[in-house]
């Protein structure tokens, strides 16, 4: 647009020698007011770059509260519980494991001293051994077989004293999981959920930056991006009432005379923070 452009020049050139014909109104401490006087694109071709840094803001805003929902340190917790819980699963295992080989030890020499007590008692009683001292030595073996068989079913019962705590832990710690594995179902529901619903956000605000960014010169557009990776995030930002909208720091008076002097096409960055300042 030649003529726009030359008309743009020639107001320019007025623009120098009486300051601020264009935008007469002013602040109420008298400061030249920029932003609300609503210039026509062709005044403020760096404008559209303010629309694309709204976009890019508000999708850095989504994508972090993407990644920090709650629901995630909610669940990293639950996971947390469950990990203590195996550990501790895997130690009562390791004991139970020891006391159960020990009882099926013990029920072992039960059952065989109780099967070589009932063939001794089924001679005893049977009359074919008829010798006093023989019967006398299969009394006394029998006796001790009791006795014996006494003391393995004490330990027996030591040993099954010993399973019970542990049993009783390891029936609390199943109750447990069951609750946190369906609270961990809930949490990644919820999260799935609003993954979905930011992602479709996410999506429509990247549509809208697109179109935006589409109408923006590549060599601005790229200047901006690779400030935007150095400054977190902000690489446009508009003059407010002299002030960088960027770092929040007035411009002194002189490079504010600058900017104003200068083609609105011109890129002017601020001294203080490096972003691109839009008029
Ligand atoms: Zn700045």
């Amino acid at each position: 647009m030649p003529g726009r452009a030359g008309t743009r020049q020639n107001y320019r050139h007025n623009e120098d020698d009486a300051e601020d014909h264009q935008e007469p109104m002013t602040t109420p401490d008298g400061a030249p007011q920029e932003s609300t006087a609503q210039p026509s694109d062709a005044q403020r071709p760096l404008a559209r770059l303010l629309e694309v840094q709204r976009h890019d803001t508000v999708i850095d805003q989504l994508r972090h509260r993407r990644a920090t929902l709650p629901e995630r340190g909610a669940l990293a917790d639950v996971d947390g519980q469950l990990s203590a819980l195996d550990a501790r699963v895997k130690e009562l295992s390791v004991v139970r494991d020891e006391h159960s080989t020990r009882q099926a030890s013990l029920e072992e020499h039960i059952e065989a001293s109780k099967a070589r007590r009932a063939t001794l008692e089924k001679r005893l009683f049977g009359g074919q051994v008829t010798a006093a001292r023989d019967l006398q030595a299969m009394n006394e073996e029998v006796r001790h077989l009791a006795r014996h068989i006494s003391e393995l079913e004490d330990r027996e019962i030591e040993v099954m004293e010993l399973l019970e705590p542990v049993d009783a832990e390891l029936s609390t710690i199943e109750e447990r999981r069951a609750q946190l594995d369906a609270d961990a179902a809930r949490l990644r529901s919820a999260i799935s959920a609003a993954e979905t619903t930011i992602d479709g956000d996410i999506e429509a605000e990247a549509g809208a930056r697109g179109a935006e960014a589409a109408a923006v010169d590549a060599e601005l557009l790229a200047k901006y991006e690779a400030l935007r990776r150095k400054l977190g995030g902000t690489g446009a930002a508009p003059l407010l009432g002299g002030s960088c909208g960027g770092c929040h720091l007035a411009l002194p008076a002189m490079e504010l005379d600058r900017i104003r002097r200068a083609p609105p096409d011109t890129v002017i960055t601020c001294d203080q923070c490096g972003r691109i300042l839009v008029r």
